[in-house]
């Protein structure tokens, strides 16, 4: 306490004591005495904290206010006091001393050693004390702060004693698990984590490495519902290194997890069904089979179900409607098949059902019957009863011999052939189907290159006059030289090329190439000037392509006039497209071009519009005359050539093979014919041979 003034505040009567510590304290240095007789002054004055330490004579008449001042519990004053008193009386003085005084001193014995070391402990202990207290105070005020960052935290905090047992649970602590304050106390903290394996790990974890980070847990509430939460805690140890027990903090994850979940949800299901989508009906289709592969399971089956004319459903009542529809199918088949099965919408009007454990080969037969037989009963939409039906394509599973891919592929071919018979059809797969398949995809890939590989040919088909017999025309009908397979017929390729729409090149190529070959007949033959070009126009080059402008390139190009080239339609092809159609064919009629209704008689019931197109020949079905000598049925062929002498139509008779046909064809009056009888159709080399040769000619039957 070098160089610091220590101020001594005396409050003694006795002469020969106060003259002794005068003289103990002047006699050193660093002392600054006051004195005083009264004792609420001495109480004011060190409470001010005008003095560093008191001394106090014990027996003072109102030294019952100075004991008061001593025994008031420490801490009220800073100062210490020093109790002075007689040898005689030195219980009082102990007791002092035990009462709060800081020491004592004994009137006789003070010399200076013991009077400055008596003072100088005493301001030293006081300082002492001020530091302890303060040191306190300021650990109780860091304790405070750590206690609201613990009270206040949004994240609930725990604690545990060494075996686990909770101690104290912050208020998020409280509300997360929806407990009163003491309800958890005393309990294995592990015992809120709802999973067995969540408390394993965590047990685990903890042990070994003393803490745990951002465990995904799940959490029980005390009412029993359950949060996600990420946990993290750690090991809390005594200085001895001991285990003190674990402290942690649970963060809330609730909401992200239902986010995510919600976001997973949606990656795997249909929105508008909330059925499982295509990822996951594969998902769950490659675990059945290979589940099945495995072990000696029961076998899977894969549906495949499309629904039939959804399009006329979508288009005449809106798309709200068949959204509608397709929502209640999604239902209807989730009603037909077990919990364990899969439905899937695998977009549009397509779904899926994977049966997963087929007690009975016959069970998907079964259940596509059901789902048959339910539709049968109409959809009530926004007040419209709508009937559909769905083409159903089945498959198995074959002991996990095909991949998932493969089962719904086959599937899909299956629906494909179920569709080609009808609506409200089911088939199950089999390995032609399969062949087939894959030849049209062989096929659809040649013939694409087949136009560039100028593969195809046109043959034509003689047609005569029939009162003449003589030779009037040709018809165009192409053929494709196929590198391998020979030549084909149109039926083995025109449906696909009707379906990639390469129809429309392919038919704008037989035009330019069998009006090409009537320009050489016509200026080989002067007196052939009027044979004409008979060329078959699909309904695809009605409603794509500029088949006006097509004709009209032709025609200029050739020099052939209009009326020798005659376009050969069907009665769909006009009435799928009326209003566009109408356009066109006047456009070609303009041209002069001549316009025939193909296959007559076989495709609309009404008639009409016949009287809307510009059409001049109607060509009747072969059908019609086969049944002729078959079934010596005349009717519709006598109806149909009235019905065009009616209208000023030409009617012209194909399919012709036999004499007999003629011979009766010759009593109904059609104005042409063209058949077998006749000639098959015809190369070109060969076709100019019959136009050399003059006609009529023996009969010639195809070769
Ligand atoms: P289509 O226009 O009705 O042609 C007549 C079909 O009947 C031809 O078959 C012809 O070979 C066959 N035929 C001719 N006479 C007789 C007969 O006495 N008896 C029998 N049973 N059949 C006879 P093809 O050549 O196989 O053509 C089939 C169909 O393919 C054609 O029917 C036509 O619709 C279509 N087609 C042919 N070439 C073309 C073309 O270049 N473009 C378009 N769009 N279609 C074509
Ligand atoms: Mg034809
Ligand atoms: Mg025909």
């Amino acid at each position: 306490m070098t160089g610091e003034l220590i101020r001594v505040l005396l409050a003694v009567r006795d002469t020969d004591a106060l003259e002794d510590l005068r003289a103990a304290l002047s006699g050193e240095e660093g002392f600054a005495v006051t004195e005083t007789h009264a004792s609420a002054r001495a109480v004011a004055s060190l409470d001010g904290g005008g003095h560093d330490v008191l001394i106090v004579e014990l027996d003072l008449p109102d030294a019952a206010g100075l004991e008061n001042l001593i025994t008031t519990p420490t801490g009220s004053h800073s100062s210490p006091v020093l109790a002075l008193a007689d040898p005689t009386e030195e219980t009082a003085a102990l007791r002092a001393v035990r009462r709060g005084c800081a020491d004592y001193l004994l009137k006789g014995e003070l010399n200076p050693a013991v009077v400055t070391r008596a003072v100088r402990y005493a301001v030293e202990g006081a300082r002492g004390t001020r530091l302890r207290r303060r040191a306190e105070q300021a650990l109780t005020e860091s304790e405070q702060r750590y206690r609201s960052l613990f009270e206040q935290s949004r994240d609930a905090i725990f604690m545990t004693e060494r075996g686990g047992e909770i101690l104290e649970l912050n208020e998020a602590a409280r509300d997360l698990l929806g407990s009163e304050a003491d309800d958890l106390v005393g309990r294995d903290v592990l015992s809120i984590f709802s999973d067995a394996a969540d408390r394993d790990r965590f047990k685990r974890e903890i042990e070994a490495r003393s803490h745990v980070r951002d465990f995904e847990v799940r959490v029980r509430r005390q009412d029993q519902a359950e949060r996600w939460c990420l946990v993290s805690a750690w090991v809390r140890r005594e200085p001895t290194g001991e285990v003190a027990g674990y402290q942690g903090i649970l963060h809330d994850i609730t909401e992200r997890k239902r986010v995510e979940d919600q976001l997973a949800h949606d990656a795997f299901h249909d929105a508008l069904t909330q059925l499982p989508n295509r990822a996951l009906f594969m998902d769950r289709l490659e675990r059945a089979v290979a589940r099945r592969r495995r072990v000696d399971a029961k076998d899977v089956a894969v549906l495949f179900l499309d629904l039939d004319r959804f399009k006329v459903v979508n288009d005449s009542l809106g798309h709200m409607i068949g959204d509608e529809l397709l929502r209640q199918i999604a239902r209807l088949l989730q009603d037909e098949v077990r919990e364990e099965d899969t439905v899937a919408r695998l977009g549009g009007d397509e779904f899926a059902i994977l049966l997963d454990g087929v007690e009975d080969a016959a069970d998907p037969t079964h259940v596509a019957e059901r789902i048959q037989e339910r539709l049968r009963t109409p959809f009530r939409l926004s007040g419209h009863d709508v009937f559909t039906s769905v083409s159903i394509g089945i498959t198995f599973g074959d002991g996990g011999m095909h991949s998932a891919e493969d089962l719904l592929r086959d599937a899909d071919t299956a629906m494909y052939r179920a569709k080609e018979l009808g609506p409200a059809r089911y088939q199950i797969f089999d390995e032609a189907m399969h062949t087939h398949a894959v030849t049209l995809l062989q096929l659809e890939t040649d013939l694409r290159l087949a136009l560039e590989r100028k593969e195809f040919v046109v043959h034509y088909q003689p047609v005569m006059q029939l009162a003449s017999g003589e030779l009037i025309g040709f018809e165009a009908l192409v053929r494709w030289q196929h590198p391998n397979r020979g030549l084909l017929q149109p039926q083995a390729f025109l449906p696909v090329a009707e379906e990639t729409g390469l129809i429309v090149p392919l038919g704008e190529w037989v035009l330019r190439a069998a009006t090409r070959q009537l320009r050489i007949w016509r200026e080989r033959e002067a007196s052939r000037r009027d044979l004409f070009m008979s060329v078959n126009i699909s309904g695809r080059q009605f409603s794509h392509g500029d088949l006006v402008g097509v004709v009209r390139d032709v025609l200029e190009e050739t020099g052939v006039p209009g009326p020798c080239l005659r376009l050969e339609i069907t009665e769909s092809v006009v009435m799928h497209n009326p209003t566009g159609a109408v356009r066109m064919l006047r456009q070609l009629r303009e041209m002069g071009v001549g316009l025939c209704i193909d296959d007559f008689g076989t495709g609309y019931s009404s008639l009409s519009y016949l009287h809307d197109f510009p059409i001049d020949t109607l060509k009747i079905d072969r059908s019609f005359v086969a049944r002729m000598t078959e079934m010596d049925d005349h009717e519709m062929i006598a109806t149909i050539v009235a019905l065009a002498r009616n209208m000023g139509l030409q009617a012209v008779a194909e399919g012709v093979e036999t004499q007999e046909q003629l011979d009766r064809l010759r009593q109904l009056g059609p104005s042409s014919v063209q058949g077998f009888l006749f000639s098959s159709p015809l190369d070109e080399a060969a076709a100019s041979a019959f136009l050399d040769e003059g006609l009529p000619v023996a009969p010639r039957k195809p070769g």
